[in-house]
Formats: C-alpha cells, sequence, structure tokens
C-alpha cells in the first residue's frame, strides 16, 4: 500500500479563488447580458505585454539554439553567471547593497522557492507569518507537516500569526515569543504596505536576538518608487546574518507567464545542527538545488538579463508606472466616496476597509452584482483579513478608468 503525505489532508480545499471563480460563474450564467462588461480585479496577475528587450533577448536565445556554435544544453543549476552577476550588480551594488553573485541562485520562480526553501529546514521550527498572508508561505508549511490543523477561525494550530492591521500600518510587531523562522513580504501581497527603515531594523535585531532567520518576500521590490524605502532586507545591517531574499521577475517584469525568480542567501547566514554545530544554508540550498532542480531556461535566463540592459530598464520602468498609475485613479476613486484605503503607492495593491457593517464577502458580492467588478476578500488572506478587500491594479488603464467610474455610481 502506498501511503500518501497526511499532512495535505490537512489543507483547506483551495477556498479562496476557487470560490471567487464559482461565484462570478454562478453570476454570468445568471445574466448572460452582463457577464461581458465583468472586469476583473481579483488575481494578481499582469495584464501588459513584455518589455521588448525581454522578447528580442528571447528570439535570440532561440536563434542560439538553432545553430552548433551557440547551443545550450543543461546549464549551470544555480543559473548563469552572466545573469547572477548581472543581478548582483543591477539589483543590488546599483542600490548600494552588496550580494555577491555566487550569493544568488536563479530559479522558475520564488512561489517555488518560498515551497522548497523548507527542504533545507528542519521539523521542529516555530514558525510565524503574517496575518492577513500570502497563502503559499502557510500551505507549504502544512504540507511539510510543520503545523497542526486547521482551527474554526482559519488558522493552524502551531504557527504563529503575526496581526497586521490599520494600527500597525499593516507592517506586523515582533512577537512576545521566541520563533525560528518568520515571513516577511514587502511592498505587501494583499496589504500593499512598505516597510520603512526602523521597521526593518527591529525585525532583524529581533532574528539575531533569538537566532532566527526572516525569510524575506520581495517579488514587489520593483514598484518601490520612495528613496526612503529600502529595496532589500540586505540594506539593513546585520540582515546577511539572519535572512533569505526572495525575488522574482514576475511583477517587474512582466514574467508571470514566462517564469524566473532568484534567492539570495549570503554566505554568512547559518542554522544549527542537532548538535548545536553552525552550519551555512547556501551549502545546503546549493546540494538542494544541484540534486531536485536542473537550472531556468537559457531562453529565460536571457529574457531576464535583457530587463537589466539600457533598454530593459526603461521599458521596465514604463511598465511598473503604468500599474503603479492604475493603483493611484483607484485609490482616489475609493477615497473620493469615503473608503478607507491603504497600499498602492509602492506597492500593485489597494487594500480597502469595507463600509461599516459589510463582511468582506458581502462586498465581494456587491461590487460584483452592483458594479460589475470583481475584487478579492480580505477575508481569503487570513482572519484579519476580514473587513478589508483588495483591489488589484494589473489591468488595463481602460479597464481602470470604468472601474473608477463604477466605484463613483456604487457609492453615489
Ligand atoms: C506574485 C508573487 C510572487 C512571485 O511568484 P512567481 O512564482 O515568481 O511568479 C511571490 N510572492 C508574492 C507575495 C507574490 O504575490
Amino acid at each position: 500500500m502506498a501511503r500518501i503525505n497526511e499532512h495535505f489532508l490537512k489543507l483547506q480545499a483551495g477556498y479562496l479563488f476557487p470560490e471567487i471563480g464559482r461565484r462570478v460563474q454562478a453570476f454570468a450564467a445568471e445574466h448572460p447580458d452582463k457577464a461581458g462588461q465583468i472586469i476583473r480585479c481579483g488575481i494578481g496577475d499582469v495584464t501588459e505585454p513584455l518589455p521588448s528587450a525581454a522578447i528580442e533577448a528571447m528570439h535570440k536565445a532561440v536563434d542560439d539554439l538553432a545553430t552548433h556554435e551557440n547551443f545550450h544544453g543543461y546549464g549551470p543549476e544555480q543559473g548563469y553567471a552572466w545573469l547572477r552577476e548581472t543581478i548582483a550588480q543591477n539589483a543590488y551594488a546599483a542600490h548600494g547593497i552588496r550580494v555577491s553573485a555566487d550569493e544568488i541562485f536563479i530559479s522558475d520562480g520564488a512561489k517555488c522557492d518560498m515551497g522548497n526553501i523548507l527542504d533545507i529546514f528542519g521539523p521542529d521550527n516555530s514558525i510565524a507569518v503574517p496575518d492577513p498572508v500570502y497563502p503559499v508561505y502557510v500551505d507549504t508549511n502544512v504540507m511539510n507537516g510543520n503545523t497542526g490543523n486547521i482551527q474554526e477561525d482559519g488558522t493552524y494550530e502551531g504557527l504563529v500569526y503575526l496581526p497586521c492591521t490599520p494600527e500597525n500600518n499593516f507592517v506586523p510587531d515582533i512577537p512576545k515569543e521566541k520563533v525560528d523562522l518568520i515571513y516577511l513580504c514587502f511592498p505587501n501581497n494583499p496589504t500593499g504596505a512598505v516597510a520603512r527603515r526602523n521597521d526593518l531594523i527591529k525585525w532583524v535585531e529581533y532574528a539575531l536576538a533569538n537566532d532566527a532567520i526572516i525569510l524575506y518576500d520581495g517579488a514587489y521590490e520593483a514598484f518601490i518608487t520612495d528613496p526612503l524605502i529600502p529595496r532589500s532586507i540586505f540594506d539593513i545591517p546585520g540582515a546577511r546574518r539572519c535572512a533569505i531574499e526572495f525575488r522574482s521577475f514576475s511583477k517587474q517584469g512582466g514574467f508571470t507567464g514566462v517564469r524566473c525568480g532568484y534567492v539570495v542567501i549570503p554566505q554568512e547566514l547559518t542554522g544549527k545542527d542537532g548538535q548545536g554545530n553552525r552550519v551555512p544554508v547556501s551549502q545546503l540550498w546549493a546540494r538542494r538545488h544541484s540534486t531536485k532542480f536542473n537550472g531556468a531556461s537559457y531562453i529565460v535566463q536571457r529574457g531576464a538579463a535583457a530587463l537589466f540592459t539600457e533598454q530593459g530598464l526603461l521599458e521596465t520602468h514604463t511598465l511598473i508606472s503604468h500599474y503603479l498609475g492604475n493603483a493611484s485613479l483607484l485609490a482616489s476613486a475609493c477615497r473620493q466616496v469615503g473608503l478607507r484605503v491603504w497600499g498602492g503607492e509602492n506597492a500593485p495593491y489597494i487594500w480597502v476597509e469595507c463600509p461599516k457593517g459589510t463582511s468582506s464577502w458581502e462586498m465581494f458580492d456587491k461590487m460584483l452584482k452592483e458594479a460589475l467588478v470583481v475584487i478579492t476578500p480580505g477575508a481569503g488572506f487570513g482572519s484579519m483579513g476580514e473587513g478589508f478587500f483588495r483591489i488589484s491594479a494589473f489591468n488595463t488603464r481602460d479597464n481602470v478608468n470604468e472601474v473608477c467610474r463604477r466605484i463613483h455610481k456604487l457609492f453615489a
């Protein structure tokens, strides 16, 4: 008999986006005349074509594979040196942050990396996650057996939830208890919140004092426009001894369908074995990577590297400005009708408080039925998300303008 991993059975059955899909479909079936007018501001996927620098580089990379001279088979598991060097230079050194190319591990995306990283950590860690949360952090820990069962309020036994509320500007306070692994994500999905330097200093000090490791999700780094906001956890002194950073080209370059990301693990970062000996974490990740992964596609890595050329940087900037412009329009529309809004300034999401007495799913239904706009109910991201909803700025400008008009009409 083949025994399954029973931890999977503890997972809440893929609740949020399937439920949204079900409600949208049911409404569209009942109102076929309106179905075509529904605008989706729910899922965080990009809408705009890729920067032409990336397209041209990938076309050329395909042609490389057509000749003996330029053919590429298996590449290095950690990624091509030219991409790792380019990232070290442009994503870090250019911002005054010290990360060397051999501390960068290229992958096919940050979601996989965030799940896979648990391979290199032991079973008895105490783990803290923000609430509301990007569900991947929670579900991968459930699968790995790092939690107990789900409870009445949707939280899992054994995880430490860090409340993110208007009071703390959606930047979690350090916990009273000692934890070993901490997930942080800034700019944040779903709240669009950013962490200031002082916020991150507190977390790094906490991690160093408690011998903890911060798993820092920087997927939305490219949306930071305020020069005072740290672009990387490694901009904070001491972070090289207590943090791993996850980055992705998905939101930076519109690569959600192309697939490329990377992990940064500083040489200094260590964890403890059962005898209390310190072991470099990057050694374990390098071993895992070369055993379970055969490298991201050559074509895709060429496309990613092209995002850092002069043309690529310019086009990426245009792309990000487009989405940030959308976010700004959506945020103003919500404010004009009296809603409280967070995020949207250094992030492609705005986080909106539901009108008093309206739950986040009631708000979802109201927006769908009366405005034909799909949003994401905050409750789907965790118990602290109740009473809020997320509007994604990943859309065309025409759609965003139309959503703004409908928000005005709905609350007029
Ligand atoms: C989109 C996103 C990612 C990136 O995932 P990829 O697998 O690289 O596409 C990572 N973290 C968060 C919070 C995200 O929203």
